[in-house]
């Protein structure tokens, strides 16, 4: 494969294709042109110009999967002390290794929320490193004693000390939160992330409301003119309902979310991204953290799957995110272990098309605005796109992104089978192929 070459025309027959959304088909051919996928049906009614092409045969194929939630920190812990002391051209070195490793695992896009990725994905773009596609919001940005904020020494000065655009942002006021929604998209955000409350990993509680009413809204209502959507991290219900008030498009973790907020999160049509990878390794890791740090994980992981499973069953639509970030190894938080939150989805109460639709379909949906409310969206009538950073992917249809991939065995039937990359046998990417059986996609093009 050669820089810019032009992807070819693929035929893949399945005996079984998972659309993404809607029935699976037995019996099934997807055909692609270029970066667009041309034609999903049954193999019977396969048009007769693509009936000469030879097709790879796989046992299922479902659509390249989505990570809602990750991080390139590049950096081996979560703590906001070694995030900020590696550099960015050390991050990005290390991130090669993990951007492979997340295609390798069959997720061929993610939804970065702070870290490198925006700065990374470039080269994933001109074709110098592979990996998924990235969309970025560069920083999570936090009020001054916020979840973002190290505390010890104000981070925006440890951050504009390193020169180097670091994955945590500063910002009080209304004036420097629609700054700093407009910073983020000056450095290539395609989603704006906001912290509205206090965290695990951070020195503030997990109750604790960060972010005024009005700080809030002028960031959404910011991050909205320029196309973009706004991820929310936040845990207790002050924070959630605040964020919902504001018109956040994705809940992160929400873990104190009650019958209230459940409610309010189905009334604003909004996405809940629990994110139980992390939360279950950092609980299965006590020694990673302070004991002041861990008092909090215990106390937030049993209410996350509670809100979990009362909001699968109030009907709140589900993306998975992983909150997967760290650059390590031997940890089972790396970069190509995300295919483990469909199973703790399916333990929180989704069926297994349910939490694959929750992986794939829904992916491009966390980056679409909420409607806007305050009457000033005047691209409703006259016919003209509604600006957004979505992309037409995350489902095998026509005229969708040809990212797709095979996996062994069905994982309707066990949905453990997408949490081991060894089952994900062939990865295509924009309709060139990443991984096939034997084949790993390689960190880097070969040097000639
Ligand atoms: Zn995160």
């Amino acid at each position: 494969m050669t820089l810019h070459s032009r992807p070819p025309v693929i035929r893949v027959d399945a005996e079984l294709l998972i659309p993404g959304r809607g029935v699976p088909i037995p019996h099934a051919t997807l055909v692609s042109e270029g970066r667009k996928i041309v034609y999903v049906g049954k193999q019977s009614t396969l048009p007769a110009k693509y009936a000469q092409i030879e097709g790879t045969v796989v046992p299922v194929l479902l659509p390249g999967l989505w990570d809602c939630h990750v991080h390139f920190f590049g950096a081996p812990s979560f703590t906001p002390e070694v995030v900020t002391s590696t550099t960015a051209a050390l991050a990005g070195a290390r991130s090669a290794r993990d951007l492979a490793a997340t295609l390798n695992a069959g997720f061929t896009s993610v939804r970065e929320l702070g870290g490198y990725g925006a700065q990374i994905s470039a080269a994933v773009e001109e074709g110098w490193l592979v990996g998924p596609n990235i969309y970025s919001s560069v920083s999570m940005l936090s009020q001054t004693a916020g979840h973002g904020d190290a505390r010890e020494e104000d981070m925006t000065m440890i951050c504009s000390k390193m020169q180097q655009n670091m994955p945590f942002y500063l910002c009080d006021g209304e004036a420097e939160c629609q700054k700093a929604v407009r910073t983020m998209i000056r450095r290539g955000a395609t989603v704006i992330k906001v912290a509205t409350t206090g965290g695990g990993s951070s020195k503030d509680e997990l109750q604790a409301r960060q972010f005024s009413d009005a700080e809030l809204l002028i960031m959404v209502q910011e991050a909205q003119r320029g196309g973009l959507a706004v991820a929310a991290h936040c845990h207790g219900k002050e924070g959630i309902k605040a964020a919902l008030r504001a018109g956040c498009r994705t809940l992160e973790h929400a873990s104190f979310a009650n019958d209230e907020c459940i409610a309010l999160m189905k009334e604003k049509d909004v996405l809940f991204v629990p994110t139980r990878t992390a939360i279950n390794f950092a609980l299965s890791n006590p020694k990673a953290w302070t004991p002041e740090n861990y008092r909090k994980i215990v106390q937030l992981a049993d209410a996350n799957l509670r809100a979990y499973t009362k909001a699968i069953k109030a009907g709140v639509r589900i993306a998975l995110g992983t909150d997967i970030g760290l650059s390590a190894t031997s940890l089972p938080l790396n970069h190509g272990m995300n295919g483990k939150e469909f199973v703790w989805a399916v333990e929180a109460g989704l069926m297994p098309l349910e939490a694959i639709e929750a992986g794939t379909a829904r992916g491009p949906e966390s980056l679409m605005m909420n409607a806007i409310e305050n009457g000033d969206d005047e691209s409703d009538d006259d016919g003209e796109p509604p600006l957004t950073k979505a992309p037409k992917s995350g489902q095998l249809k026509v005229g969708f992104d040809a990212d797709f991939i095979a996996v062994s065995e069905n994982p309707l039937l066990d949905i453990a089978v997408l949490a081991n990359p060894e089952k994900v046998t062939h990865v295509w990417k924009g309709g060139k192929l990443f991984k096939e059986p034997g084949k790993l996609a390689t960190l880097i093009l070969p040097v000639h």
